[in-house]
């Protein structure tokens, strides 16, 4: 996504933009697949003067608790970052090589509320990752179902 459109998607919400957010989220287009803190620390850097990874992780969660960009989780680990534009969809993670691929599907129908033993929960949102081994990294010819898009 073109980098102008997405820094007035973000003012458009009243989200106040540090020059430092506004580095990690030119970096955040500029990358082609969800990228980790580190990735987004290596590309701004030079820009910012006192930037460590901790404060880009922690500007990039802040991020993702304001709807920006999307935490992309494996296991209980926060492990990269996108920008919250598009279509909702989920992640595959590679257990060997530890890249994940954005899969354009969702393989729910998201109830908007649910309701067990008599307690009524409101659905906002819901988040899977799917595992397994990329096309570089299969073990063996033996995978058991693939899904392609
Ligand atoms: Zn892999
Ligand atoms: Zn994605
Ligand atoms: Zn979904």
């Amino acid at each position: 996504m073109e980098e102008r459109a997405v820094l007035d998607m973000v003012r458009q919400r009243g989200y106040r933009l540090t020059p430092q957010r506004r580095a990690i989220l030119s970096a955040l287009c500029r990358s082609q697949s969800p990228v980790s803190a580190g990735e987004v620390y290596d590309q701004i850097k030079h820009l910012l003067a006192g930037t460590s990874v901790d404060t880009v992780y922690r500007n990039l969660n802040q991020m993702a608790e304001a709807g920006i960009v999307v935490a992309i989780h494996a296991g209980r680990e926060v492990v990269r970052f996108e920008l919250q534009v598009g279509d909702h969809h989920h992640h595959f993670v590679c257990l060997a090589c530890h890249r994940i691929f954005c899969i354009p599907l969702c393989p729910f129908e998201a109830p908007v509320s649910v309701a067990v033993d008599g307690h009524a929960f409101k659905v906002t949102g819901h988040s899977l990752e799917v595992y397994g081994y990329c096309s570089q990294c299969e073990p063996s010819e033996e995978a058991t179902s693939d899904v392609r898009v």
